[in-house]
């Protein structure tokens, strides 16, 4: 009896060997599954992030357009949560990987904003500071070879760097040769400059050039057209007047001639049709300051102040903007140069029309002074003047005269108006 239950006892013991032997095999089995599957799991994790950045270095050594930094700190982000699927070493790679990606996006961002910045686009960018510009790029060239994989980018970079410079010289010969051309303009030299000028290949310069060109090239025609011809400018000060002005205007029209009116920034919100008017007829309206204060007795803020409040009204009056000015009493000091880019008109001839009560002799003063390239001082303010002007223009015109705006009588003279010049006329 005994013998047959430790028969049965050992035969027990056994089968639960064999169940326990069963279970843990199954165990260590379903361990090995895990473990297996996981290992190609993170090797095809990491497989997919590291193609994913390799992508972003086309062969030909430039960056993808894919890549930016929000596509980087994605991946970043990326790696941060799988990084319990992934290898450390993975994990260290494409760390790495994602580092230099950013370096690399950001000299191509520095590049890029150096040559955008419009490497010689805008007016009034200084040579020097093109020539810092490209210098930094040239920096940023040396950084780039230095790097393995971006031999090509470099030499790219590296060639619009020489390109750019060697456009900025020969931009600079171009500007000397225009200036020069400016000074003793002649059509067969304008062309010839118009060529070199198409060949450059920043469009906003060679536009800013054509336009320096083509005002040469209306100035030398306004030139040839009053060589041989006697010309001169009516100017009038002081007003408008709502009285005197309207007479003035209705007889230049009548006479087609057109002048140029210095208005008082004060009188011209008082008659702002008028000074509508004066321009919608072709006259020139420039400004006298705002309330005729003597300049030279202000501080150059006070000036300023007297000089653009007056312009900018006129501006918004006539939607011109007239780059010269008249002082009072054609009173100036060097403040009044440094508050303004404006260029100062004078005038040649006085006809003192302010002393008389008669016509005559300021008929008088006009005709006897007149030379051609002169600027003739009148007010639109006087009666006097209302009398006077068919008889001076009149008598101009049987002396053979032209009657031009101070613009184009600065344009015949001079080719174009300099800011801070005092012109007299001839
Ligand atoms: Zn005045």
């Amino acid at each position: 009896m005994r013998k047959v239950i430790r028969k049965k006892r050992r035969r027990q013991r056994k089968f639960y060997q064999l169940v326990f032997a069963g279970i843990f095999g199954a165990l260590l089995l379903a361990l090995a599954g895990v473990l297996i599957f996981s290992d190609s799991q993170k090797n095809q994790n990491a497989s997919t992030i590291l193609s994913k950045l390799a992508s972003y270095q086309q062969k030909d050594g430039f960056l993808s357009d894919d890549l930016t930094s929000k596509s980087l700190s994605a991946l970043t982000d990326e790696v941060k949560a799988k990084k319990s699927d992934l290898y450390a070493s993975d994990v260290t790679k494409i760390t790495e990987k994602i580092t230099a990606l950013k370096m690399d996006l950001d000299l191509q961002t520095q590049v890029n904003a150096l040559f955008e910045k419009p490497v010689l686009t805008q007016k009034g960018v200084s040579q020097e500071a093109i020539k810092n510009d490209l210098t930094q790029a040239a920096v940023v060239a040396i950084k780039l070879s230095a790097l393995t994989e971006k031999n090509k980018w470099a030499t790219g970079v590296t060639s619009s760097i020489s390109d750019a410079k060697s456009q900025l010289t020969e931009i600079a010969s171009l500007r000397t040769s225009i200036s020069t051309v400016q000074a003793t303009p002649t059509q067969s030299a304008i062309d010839q400059l118009k060529v070199e000028v198409a060949k450059i290949k920043n469009a906003a310069l060679a536009k800013s050039l054509t336009d320096q060109l083509t005002t040469l090239e209306d100035s030398l025609a306004l030139k040839q057209k009053y060589a041989d011809k006697k010309y001169i400018a009516l100017t009038f000060d002081d007003g408008p007047n709502g009285a005197t002005t309207p007479s003035i205007l209705k007889t230049l029209k009548a006479e087609g001639v057109q002048g140029t009116f210095f208005v008082l920034g004060q009188q011209a919100q008082s008659y702002p049709n008028i000074v509508k008017q004066a321009a919608a007829d072709g006259n020139e309206v420039s400004s006298h300051t705002w309330d005729h204060k003597d300049l030279t007795t202000l501080t150059a803020a006070q000036q300023k102040q007297e000089i653009t409040s007056a312009q900018n009204l006129i501006e918004k009056l006539t939607g011109k903007h007239v780059p010269f000015f008249r002082p009072p009493y054609g009173n100036f000091n060097a403040a009044t140069k440094s508050a303004t880019n404006n260029a100062l008109i004078y005038w040649g001839i006085d006809t003192n029309d302010w002393r008389y009560s008669t016509a005559a002799p300021v008929v008088q003063n006009a005709l006897t002074a007149a030379h051609s390239g002169a600027i003739l001082l009148m007010h639109d303010i006087h009666p006097v003047d209302v009398d006077a002007l068919p008889q001076i223009i009149e008598g101009l015109k049987k002396q053979g005269y032209s009657f031009v705006t101070v613009s184009q009588l600065i344009e015949i003279q001079n080719g174009s108006i300099t800011p801070g010049h005092v012109y007299y006329g001839n």
